[in-house]
């Protein structure tokens, strides 16, 4: 769980400096980049527990699900064809 952490450590260490806040990436609300939770949602904002790019865990489900309805879709059109 660290392959991400490297290019986005330092830079935000440097970042945060007083007074300089940043939208909360759970709830949007103004909040210091220092901080290590948001105050308005309690969400802790490590890089670790921040949002990742890219598709979300429920796009991953639903692509699994997809391929498995298609996959037992195939068989069932190639039951016919192997039993003839
Ligand atoms: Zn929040």
């Amino acid at each position: 769980m660290d392959w991400d952490e490297d290019d986005r450590g330092p830079a935000e260490e440097e970042s945060a400096s007083e007074g300089e806040t940043a939208p909360c990436p759970h709830c949007s609300a103004d909040i210091y980049d220092d901080a290590e939770r948001c105050p308005a949602c309690g969400m802790y904002l490590s890089a670790e527990d921040a949002p990742r790019p890219g598709w979300p865990a429920w796009m991953w489900i639903a692509a699994a699900l997809a391929l498995v309805v298609c996959a037992l879709m195939a068989g069932v059109q190639m039951l016919p064809w192997l039993f003839r």
